[in-house]
């Protein structure tokens, strides 16, 4: 059972709702755990077999492109997404290499494309990065 959020957000850039695509918002919009291509392949292969990471790369580039999911590029060796497409801080841990929300953090938020300092900026992220409260406690119980 696919939500209507998923299809209406698909249905909003104008894509063809299939399988794979719904199936591929419909995990981002239910595990709001920043997943990277990988995370998300592994996840969905099982229920369909003919997925290939191609597929779910490019699907998700083109989510983000078209602004239904967020793209999150901490560091060059992890790019993960996010279906929550409303402005919040995200906190990187450098330890165990998650990504949490803040979501009481004030986060940057352009409604549209804005004139900064002469550039025409259409995007915003805010990261911080440290040790999360887990690898913390982790760490003084060693
Ligand atoms: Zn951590
Ligand atoms: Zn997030």
């Amino acid at each position: 059972m696919k939500s209507n959020e998923a299809i209406e957000r698909l249905e909003r850039i104008g894509l063809r709702p299939s399988v794979q695509r719904l199936s591929i918002m419909e995990y981002l919009l239910t595990h709001p755990i920043h997943p990277t291509v990988e995370d998300v392949y592994q996840a969905l292969v099982p229920e369909i077999p003919t997925l290939s990471r191609a597929t779910v790369y490019n699907t998700l580039r083109l989510f983000s492109e078209k602004k239904v999911a967020q793209m999150i590029t901490i560091d060059d060796h992890r790019v993960c997404y996010d279906g929550n497409i409303t402005p919040h801080v995200h906190f990187f841990c450098k330890e165990c290499g998650k990504v949490y929300d803040l979501f009481d953090e004030n986060a940057p938020s352009l409604k549209r494309p804005k004139l900064i300092d002469g550039n025409m900026v259409d995007e915003e992220q805010l990261y911080y990065k440290g040790i999360c409260k887990d690898c913390m406690a982790k760490k003084a119980n060693n």
